[in-house]
């Protein structure tokens, strides 16, 4: 979608903090972090939100989970713990409409709103 950020930023034609790259998942650093480690993890392919996946996203939807994982783990966080969201549309707070997981941790999460 070519008035995505988040389409520009896995394209290489924004800035960002980028973490980890493949052919299929990005993950770069939140510009506006809430936690020590604040990292977004999202598909190449424009989706919109959660509810717009297809049995296709499928494999995508497992590989971007390794991902977080990995990432994670590269944080120092595996053994800590970490917390991994997505907001889903209006009343899951969703902002940018591009699906993203946020990757939170480095502190100990406590109210899940
Ligand atoms: P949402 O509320 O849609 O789940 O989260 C969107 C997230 O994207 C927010 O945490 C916000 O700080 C982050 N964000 C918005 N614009 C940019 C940007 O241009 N670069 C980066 N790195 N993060 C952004
Ligand atoms: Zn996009």
């Amino acid at each position: 979608m070519s008035d995505c950020i988040f389409c520009k930023i896995a394209a290489g034609e924004l800035p960002s903090e980028m973490v980890y790259q493949d052919e299929r998942v990005v993950a770069f650093k939140d510009i506006r972090p809430v936690a020590p480690v604040h990292i977004l993890i999202i598909p190449r392919k424009h989706i919109p939100d959660l509810t717009a996946i297809t049995e296709e996203d499928a494999e995508l939807i497992g590989h971007l989970h390794l991902v977080a994982v990995k990432v994670a783990r590269e944080q120092g966080l595996a053994d800590r713990g970490f917390r991994l969201v997505n907001n889903c549309k209006q009343e899951g707070g969703q902002v940018i409409y591009h699906l993203h997981y946020h990757l939170l941790g480095g502190r100990q999460m406590r109210n899940l709103c």
